[in-house]
């Protein structure tokens, strides 16, 4: 892929021309041999898109990438093993999960900058417009305020969900572990409560662990149903490994504040 002008800011109230459409010369080619981070929220749309489990999601349609997290990994979403390397669920007549398609996919071409906190109320976001050389978007004369693009492409939900996870993924890159540091256990713990629901569903049938975790009744069987509770009682159960903090079920709102 080529370079990609990132440094543009843009304030909430000013606006920005682009579109996409299978009319576009380069439609497509941004499917191609690129890096993505899958979010949490990411996977849950898309393994109940594609009617498959996490775990083989995971095996399937993820690699592991530690760069700016030595002990913690990314998740990058595997692109196809042909000529092109493009993305698996490219079909010739273009994405075949539009609606459950990839926080990144979706938000191009802003890119929304968090300022880091385990704290969801401390993060402040700022908005870029990113421009990639390839991409003829740019030129097209539709005119966007930032606002429209968020609701045209259902960002608000991506971006809850994806500030929960910041303020996990922010206390896991502080190396929050004991002295022990972090072991295999630990480590197939946490990446199960943040990636692989499925499977942390299962772990909460585990009575001894309910126990051991003080996870609430009620909460747990709520998370039996609800994917989104699910996965935030991951990131409270893996706040818990690492801080002690408790997990609390209040209101129906389990949303770190
Ligand atoms: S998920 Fe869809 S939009 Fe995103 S890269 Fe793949 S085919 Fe393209
Ligand atoms: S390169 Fe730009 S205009 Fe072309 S398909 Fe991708 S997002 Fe759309």
């Amino acid at each position: 892929m080529d370079n990609a002008n990132q440094g543009k800011h843009i304030d909430k109230k000013s606006t920005f021309t682009f579109d996409c459409h299978p009319g576009v010369s380069c439609f497509t080619d941004c499917c191609k041999d690129v890096d993505m981070t899958l979010y949490p929220y990411d996977i849950i749309r898309l393994r109940k898109r594609l009617n498959i489990s996490s775990e083989q999601f995971l095996n399937q349609h993820t690699e592991m990438e530690f760069d700016d997290n030595f002990w913690f990994p990314r998740l990058v979403l595997k692109m196809s093993d042909n000529e092109d390397f493009s993305c698996p669920f490219l079909s010739a007549s273009g994405c075949t999960v539009y609606d459950d398609r990839p926080f990144s996919c979706r938000s191009y071409p802003l890119a929304r900058s968090v300022k880091r906190s385990c704290s969801k109320e401390r993060q402040s976001e700022k908005y870029y417009l990113v421009c990639h050389d390839h991409c003829k978007g740019h030129q097209e004369s539709k005119t966007w305020k930032i606002s429209e693009w968020i609701e045209q492409n259902n960002l608000h939900d991506y971006n809850e969900m994806n500030a929960s996870w910041i303020s996990v993924d922010t206390l896991l890159k502080s190396y929050p572990f004991d002295q022990k540091g972090m072991n295999m256990t630990l480590f197939r713990l946490l990446i199960t409560a943040s990636y692989n629901l499925d499977n942390f569903r299962l772990l909460l049938n585990d009575e001894g662990l309910s126990k051991k975790f003080d996870i609430p009744h009620e909460l747990k069987t709520k998370a039996k149903t609800c994917d989104i509770t699910l996965m935030e009682l991951g990131f409270a159960f893996i706040r818990h490994c690492l801080t002690g903090e408790p997990i609390s079920y209040n209101n129906n709102d389990l949303f770190f504040k």
